[in-house]
């Protein structure tokens, strides 16, 4: 398996699941790539229905399934969609489709929508703009989709899968008969290389995915589009309000975790997929459709952007936003040269326990293994029972804050994380990560860098961007891996390098000069600034 996004860790889990022997590469950390760059939101998309209702369906499919296997991880996010006087649509016919899609709703746990008059509106969301001439409601999801992918890995590495992160495909090897046998894979930590042999080799690559089928000189096309999102300091509203761009296009901010995100944008991206950045008119269109809606949404401060790549299929002659989000599993024996190579591509995060079940489906025919999937049934580490966060907190002497977050991201598991007379000191304090999680993540999850750690327990998110935490944390992880303190210092000055690209894109005017010295104020002092990637 090549990609530990969601493609990849979901297929592993499902072929561990069936007893297949795996190993999963990826070449950064779990969800890194676009998974970790998309809104998390398990949800229908309502604006498929037109053209892709089959995406739709499936996807509410899924995201029921989703929900009970994972119930810790999910969190409801109501929207609301303001219909304006100016709107190419009224709200007759905004309400024909909303019917339509109430349709779908059931499937995913949601409710029907409702028609709300504009004082009503107003009274639920006193941010709106009061322009409005009404408003419906949807329901929706919300997921955090990093620790998702880990939630797979976990599972499949419990059924004897072997995860590898930091470990890249560099070759991707040939047996005698031209047969794709397994890859050349590289450790970006360690700088040592392996040869992992396999009966099949599935490119779960995501963006990288025609890079991935390049190493056995196998070609295909997406058309990958580039999606950003502005993240605030804090949640500027309750629920998810919809927004439409200065081009008529579908937008929304949502509360997500600790913050709000409003986005996103699609644009057709052929740049470096290792260097995507996110660029000053890209932060002004954003804040521009946000603000019809919001009208001061300018006074909330952004605190940095997330920037991805979509695997979104090839067509031709469409906009971005009409490409469908299909997906496609490859047989590049039979649809190219290299028997035993095989790529899923494209899709939803929403559908991806489906387009796993359809690849192992496949990978399984070809192996001659017949279990059948169980990953509808079967639950993720952590959602086997409900917990009782106030018993957890009591038992521990933890917060009930702390005990919620760590309720979230590891459902009943929590109680592993603080056994033993675990650390229960706060690293981070913008969201109330326990030492014991960070240990818990270096011990028992794999988590080898610091500059991970945004995604594995969300240290480094909030206001200060790692700024008061890296120190600590960092000297949490020596511990653990056995880092000196050289390469503590290299992990916080990469810490500090990922964060400020993603910040220094939203700062203007004053904010510029503040955030630098912030900045040297707290990375300089460790000397992280000197050393900086
Ligand atoms: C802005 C945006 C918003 C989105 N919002 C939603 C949403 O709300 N709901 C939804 O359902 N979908 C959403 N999506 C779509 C969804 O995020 C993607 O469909 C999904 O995450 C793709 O997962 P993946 O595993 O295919 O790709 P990725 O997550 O990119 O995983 C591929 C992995 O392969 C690794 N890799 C690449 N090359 C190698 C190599 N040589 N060796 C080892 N590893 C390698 C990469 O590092 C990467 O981690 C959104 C997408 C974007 C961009």
């Amino acid at each position: 398996m090549i990609g530990g996004g969601i493609n990849g860790t979901g297929a592993a889990r499902d072929l561990a699941l069936r007893g297949v022997s795996c190993v999963l590469v990826e070449k950064k950390d779990l969800g890194s790539g676009t998974t970790w760059s998309s809104s998390g939101m398990i949800h229908g998309g309502l604006r498929y229905l037109q053209k892709d209702p089959e995406v739709t369906y499936h996807s509410c499919v899924d995201s029921g399934a989703i929900q009970r296997i994972a119930p810790h991880l999910v969190f409801r996010i109501p929207f609301l969609m303001p219909v304006f006087p100016e709107d190419p649509i009224g709200p007759e016919i905004v309400e024909i489709g909303l019917e339509m899609y109430d349709r779908f709703v059931p499937l995913k746990n949601g409710r029907p929508h409702t028609r709300l008059t504009k004082a009503q509106a107003l009274q639920l969301e006193p941010a709106l703009s009061p322009r409005l001439d009404c408003a419906f409601t949807l329901d929706e999801w919300g997921i955090d989709a990093a620790r998702l992918c880990v939630a797979n890995a976990l599972a499949a590495a419990e059924r004897g899968a072997q995860i590898f992160t930091h470990s890249e495909a560099v070759e991707l090897l040939r047996d005698g008969a031209g047969r794709v046998s397994g890859a050349r894979v590289r450790d970006r930590v360690r700088g040592d290389e392996t040869i992992v042999e396999a009966q099949l080799v599935l490119n779960a690559g995501g963006p990288w995915g025609p890079e991935v089928a390049e190493l056995a000189r196998e070609k295909f096309k997406l058309r990958p589009g580039k999606g950003v999102h502005l993240v605030f300091e804090r949640r500027v509203s309750n629920l998810a309000i919809y927004a439409r761009g200065v081009d008529g296009r579908d937008m929304f901010t949502f509360p997500h975790e600790q913050n709000s995100m409003a986005g996103t944008t699609d644009d057709d991206y052929y740049g470096d997929l290792d260097k995507i950045g996110t660029e000053e008119d890209e932060v002004a269109y954003v804040l521009e459709a946000m603000e019809r809606s919001i009208p001061r949404i300018r006074e909330h401060r952004v605190a940095h952007a997330i920037q991805g790549v979509r695997p979104t299929l090839y067509g031709f002659g469409a906009y971005e936003d009409e490409l469908s989000r299909d997906y496609r599993v490859i047989d590049h024996g039979k649809e190219g040269a290299a028997p035993g190579l095989w790529t899923i591509t494209g899709g939803k995060l929403a559908a991806y326990r489906l387009m796993a079940e359809d690849v192992a489906n496949r990978l399984c025919a070809e192996l001659g293994v017949t279990t059948p999937c169980s990953t509808a049934t079967t639950p993720l580490p952590g959602g086997e029972a409900p917990l009782d966060h106030a018993a957890l907190a009591r038992r521990f002497g933890v917060g009930i804050p702390a005990a919620l977050r760590l309720g979230f991201r590891h459902g009943v598991r929590a109680e592993h994380v603080l056994e033993g007379g675990a650390e229960k000191r706060t690293v981070c304090a913008c969201e109330p990560v326990l030492e014991a999680e960070l240990r818990h993540a270096a011990k028992h999850e794999g988590l080898r860098k610091l500059a991970d750690c945004p995604l594995r327990v969300r240290l480094g998110n909030g206001a200060c961007q790692g700024a008061s935490c890296a120190g600590f944390a960092a000297q949490v992880l020596a511990d653990e891996l056995g880092w000196d303190g050289a390469r503590a210092v290299r992990e916080v000055a990469e810490l500090a390098a990922a964060r400020w690209h993603d910040v220094a894109p939203v700062l203007s005017g004053q904010q510029v000069a503040q955030m630098e010295v912030h900045r040297a104020v707290f990375f300089g002092m460790i000397g992280a600034l000197e050393v900086l990637p």
